[in-house]
């Protein structure tokens, strides 16, 4: 079956073909998705999402557009991001989806965001039941498999953790997105004190955020206020990454998510994976991003599972919680 994915949650106006055999599933490195992605880039500041969404409106009829011209072959179903994300962003992803699909007369699959950063881990690594550390740009959370569904064992209590690193940049004058830019400055950093909040399974950012600001703001070298982000805020989820596969028993973990491209995080997740003898995978950059490909893949299985929208039931949800997803497609899967 080939599934078209389309991607629109925030600032990647994204396309995806992916060709799937539920009985012989070929590994990703071997069957990548093909993937077209136009990004939203903000003049000034962060994400504005009625710009976001004029950035969909033109962006993803052409993305779509050139995923097609560049795959031949007939599409058999249209897989589009339902939530979460920016309203107006997935109001205009779910028309096209929806308009798509009626005149190409196939199903419609509507897919949650966070659980294709998770499910494009799994299937990448072969993992049968990890716990998926979500570190992306709105959301920041640990999920873990149990009883037919992806349950929320750990979460922000505020921000999502690259939208507290995007807020940091953004207070010393940098454009989005921070996290690379945090990433090279730390390079030249060293260690100062800032605040580490886990509570049990959930941390939080917003006083570690504003101790950032007030340090730069004193006059600490931004290299060195980096340097700690870093150091605090990995950590902060390497515990706590930990702790989920200790209360789960869990032997697997997977990275999701834009921030899973920085370099220092995949690293502690892996010496930490290391030193329990867990198995650690953080796919390819492309994947870990907002990307159409992991809507394509998920959007292919749930089409296998016959997880599919009548068009008066696909409405966008930007709350959409991972939790709420029945999964039901992980029992028909080849092993
Ligand atoms: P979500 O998937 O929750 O909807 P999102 O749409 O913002 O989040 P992602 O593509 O998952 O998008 O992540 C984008 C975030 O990743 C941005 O906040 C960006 O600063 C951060 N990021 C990108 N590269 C790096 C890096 N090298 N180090 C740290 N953060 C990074």
């Amino acid at each position: 079956m080939r599934v078209l994915g389309i991607e629109g949650t925030a600032w990647a106006a994204s396309a995806a073909i992916f060709e799937y055999d539920p009985d012989d599933p070929a590994p990703l490195d071997a069957n990548p998705p093909v993937i077209e992605t136009d990004a939203y880039q903000p003049e000034s500041g962060g994400i504005h999402p009625r710009e976001a969404a004029e950035h969909m409106g033109e962006a993803i009829p052409a993305v779509i557009e050139s995923v097609l011209d560049a795959t031949d072959g007939p599409v058999d179903a249209v897989a589009f991001s339902r939530g979460p994300g920016l309203g107006p962003c997935l109001r205009i992803v779910g028309t096209a989806a929806r308009a798509l699909a009626g005149t190409l007369d196939v199903p419609l699959v509507g897919v949650n965001h966070m659980v294709a950063h998770l499910e494009i881990g799994r299937y990448g690594a072969g993992f049968d039941s990890p716990v998926c550390l979500n570190a992306s740009g709105a959301n920041a959370h640990l999920l873990g498999y149990h009883d037919g569904r992806y349950r929320v064992l750990g979460e922000t209590m505020d921000t999502g953790v690259g939208n507290a690193i995007d807020k940091f940049t953004r207070h010393v004058g940098w454009s989005h997105p921070g996290g690379p830019k945090v990433e090279d400055a730390a390079k030249e950093g060293e260690y100062v004190d800032l605040p580490y909040v886990v509570k049990g399974m959930d941390f939080s950012f917003s006083g570690l955020m504003s101790a950032a600001k007030d340090a730069y703001d004193a006059g600490t070298p931004v290299e060195d206020v980096c340097f700690a982000l870093q150091e605090t805020i990995f950590a902060m989820l390497t515990e706590v990454s930990e702790r989920a596969l200790s209360l789960t028993g869990a032997d697997e973990l997977v990275l999701g998510g834009g921030v899973g491209q920085n370099a220092r995080l995949r690293e502690m997740l892996a010496t930490m994976c290391a030193d329990r003898g867990a198995q650690f995978y953080a796919p390819d950059p492309r994947y870990l991003r907002d990307n159409a490909g992991m809507i394509a893949v998920l959007g292919a299985k749930m089409l296998a599972a016959g997880e599919t929208l009548a068009i008066d039931e696909s409405a966008v949800d930007p709350n959409f919680r991972p939790d709420e997803v029945a999964v039901t497609w992980r029992a028909g899967e080849a092993s």
